[in-house]
């Protein structure tokens, strides 16, 4: 399996070497490809597991091109060639990483002098519920730290290619559970950032920050519009015609609210500070109709016409009509 897969890969294009090269040429560039791929630079520049699979790439095409052997083996079979490999995106990356890294150091800041290895923030998105986002919460989250392979560590770029333990690597993925304190009154979008909680930096030799990025999760009933909430809430007639208190539902439960006699269709009600971080909440007011009527409430409903005095509501539209030429 292994082998048919390897032989998918243009290790020469991999390498970045000729179809000729010699074999110092080849392990010059392996070498240079290390400094840019190797384990030191995991968790700092690259996404880990591209990094990994990516550096295996190499160490496979290096190895397979070192041996004379292998080499003339893998030519015979090799010569419908694709350039098709994760390094090609990856040195995309790179070149992009460190444009933006040239863009950052070309802003002044406060300490020039500061020349110390930064090391790499981890971004970690989190969902919680609009009760957590106003009272706060406790979250435990995993993080993968790259751990410096024992066996191999003290070892030469190129010794650790026969390294059993971490398969070349240098290092293992350790998962490492932390709790973190949200507090109270998050929003959506909101970014926390929890200095030296993040995942270690081996190039750094330190941990980096955590960065939380708060999402909140969708509330049935409840929209989130910046701090403030809005809320349809259904009445009965008789709630909006001769007003009423009812219950309406808030991010920690519910609170009573109290309607006024005559509240039309639609009316809004604010209640102050029940948004999100000192927000408000907007309760609309939306009147059912009553789906089926019993003989003696058409009776009623029939009286209740005969008595009205409201005027007709399409009078003032055909007023307007019968002026229009
Ligand atoms: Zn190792």
């Amino acid at each position: 399996m292994e082998q048919t897969k390897k032989s998918h890969k243009d290790f020469y294009y991999i390498l970045g070497v000729e179809h000729d090269a010699t074999s110092q040429e080849i392990q010059n560039s392996y070498n240079d490809l290390y400094e840019k791929f190797g384990p030191h630079v995991a968790a700092s520049t690259i996404d880990p597991e591209q990094q990994a699979r990516t550096f295996r790439e190499i160490c496979d095409a290096y190895e397979v091109l070192m041996n004379p052997e292998a080499r003339k083996e893998y030519d015979k079979t090799s010569h419908t060639i694709r350039q098709t490999s994760d390094i090609r995106a990856l040195w995309g990356k790179i070149a992009r990483d460190k444009e933006n890294e040239a863009k950052k150091r070309a802003r002044p800041t406060a300490d020039m002098d500061q020349v110390q290895v930064q090391a790499q923030a981890l971004l970690m998105d989190i969902e919680i519920s609009l009760k957590e986002a106003v009272k706060g919460t406790r979250k435990q989250f995993i993080i993968t730290d790259p751990t410096p392979c024992e066996n191999c560590v003290t070892k030469k770029p190129l010794e650790r290619m026969q390294c059993d333990s971490c398969r070349g690597l240098g290092y293992f993925n350790v998962d490492r559970s932390v709790e973190i304190d949200l507090p109270p009154g998050l929003l959506d979008n909101t970014e926390l950032r929890k200095t030296a909680l993040g995942r270690w930096d081996l190039r750094a030799g330190k941990y980096g920050d955590l960065i939380l990025k708060i999402r909140l999760r969708e509330h049935p009933f409840l929209k989130v519009d910046g701090k403030d909430l809005h809320c349809v809430i259904p009445v009965t007639i008789y709630e909006a015609m001769l007003g009423s208190e009812i219950q309406v539902p808030t991010p920690t439960g519910k609170v009573a609210m109290k309607i006024q006699p005559l509240t039309q269709q639609g009316r809004t009600y604010r209640l102050k500070g029940l948004g999100l971080a000192g927000g408000d909440m907007h309760v609309v007011i939306d009147v059912i109709i009553p789906k089926r009527l019993t003989g003696e409430e058409v009776k009623l409903y029939r009286r209740l016409q005969q008595l009205c005095e409201e005027p007709n509501p399409r009078q003032e539209m055909f007023d307007k009509l019968a002026n229009l030429h």
